[in-house]
């Protein structure tokens, strides 16, 4: 873990890696805040980088649809884990080799980029089935990967969300079209590209040339799961999928070095946004010194909350007890203001 030389926390690093979907923007429409820290993170030197697992998309259509949002973001800055898919295809298969794709059009796209040959059927004798998201992903394409598989062909997941984030609420993503086929063959994916793997993380740092990235994102189970597998620090922000009760339940390899409301906490100390460290290093507030008018008191396996103040604050004191042993469970409130910031958490102890 990087200690804290800057007066800020992304002055500790010298390339920061966004997550798309929950920390740039909301389906279509920008986090507020979002453009803003981009342009300041550039103007203070720091590279920047853009790695979703989105299958659907190119690098250019990705970086067009940034700059409409009014967030500067160029082609090469942009990691899709349909990219690093076929990039990975294209290091062990020759040179116009048939890959089955199950995906979108982009995702073809990609795989005809890197010299293979896109196809659609068994039939065309393909080496690999490469699956991705595509709003047009039926059962007929679905047969055909599964036949491909069984006669031998290396399956490879683009990635395995499960939901995809929409205005109507979430939908089946890359992840459940992946399942049909593991239940149809009993079995996994030979290679999951995306995120929690860290390969996006690590591409994104190789090419920039960084010795100290940071990845941010709003998601546990893969961008901050990625984060910790590629060795870097992450800070979650609280604007998209995983809320304070996931963070507080999180097991150690879905724990991030940070957290924070927003983007905005990467121009604020370090000190305000970091977690306790893996070697349990928790710091003096362990003991039930609170702090911004917040008081975490232990006994055993249990813990009252009590005080007010900024709920971060509360959360990152809740943390260092839920992640050496308190079950979340059994925090309970001990003043109407934690009643009351436990109950939006979705918490059992407001009761
Ligand atoms: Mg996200």
């Amino acid at each position: 873990m990087t200690k804290s030389v800057s007066d800020h926390l992304a002055g500790d690093y010298d390339l920061v890696i966004f997550d798309l979907d929950g920390v740039v923007f909301l389906i279509d429409k920008p986090i507020p805040g979002a453009a803003e820290a981009v342009e300041r993170l550039r103007s203070g030197g720091t590279s920047i980088a853009y790695a979703t697992n989105n299958a659907s998309r190119r690098a250019g259509d990705v970086a067009a649809l940034l700059t409409g949002m009014g967030v500067s973001a160029e082609p090469a800055e942009v990691l899709t884990s349909a990219g690093a898919s076929a990039a990975l295809l294209a290091e062990r298969f020759p040179a116009g080799a048939p890959i089955l794709v199950v995906g979108a059009e982009a995702l073809r796209a990609e795989v005809r980029d890197v010299g293979l040959t896109p196809v659609g059927s068994l039939e065309d004798g393909p080496v690999a089935v490469l699956q991705g998201y595509g709003p047009d992903v039926g059962w007929k394409v679905l047969a055909e990967a599964a036949l491909a598989v069984r006669a031998g062909a290396t399956w490879i997941a683009t990635n395995t969300d499960r939901t995809l984030p929409s205005p109507r609420g979430p939908l089946p993503g890359n992840g459940s079209l992946v399942a049909v086929l593991r239940t149809a063959l009993d079995r996994d994916p030979d290679v999951v590209v995306g995120k929690p793997q860290p390969a996006l993380f690590r591409t994104a740092a190789t090419q920039a040339r960084a010795r100290r990235p940071l990845a941010i994102g709003d998601r546990l189970d893969t961008d901050i799961q990625g984060a910790v597998t590629a060795g870097m620090d992450s800070l979650l922000v609280l604007t998209g999928v995983s809320g304070p009760a996931d963070l507080l339940a999180a097991p150690e390899d879905r724990r991030p070095t940070f957290v924070a409301a927003d983007l905005s906490a990467l121009f604020r100390p370090a000190s305000g946004s970091r977690l306790p460290g893996p070697a349990g290093a928790a710091s003096d507030e362990a003991d039930g010194v609170g702090a911004e008018g917040w008081r975490v008191t232990r006994d055993g396996d249990r813990a009252v909350l009590d005080g007010s103040g900024d709920p971060v604050e509360a959360l990152r004191l809740l943390c260092v007890v839920t992640w050496t042993g308190v079950p979340v469970e059994a925090i309970t409130a001990g003043s109407g203001g934690a009643r009351e910031l436990l109950r939006s958490w979705g918490l059992p102890g407001s009761h």
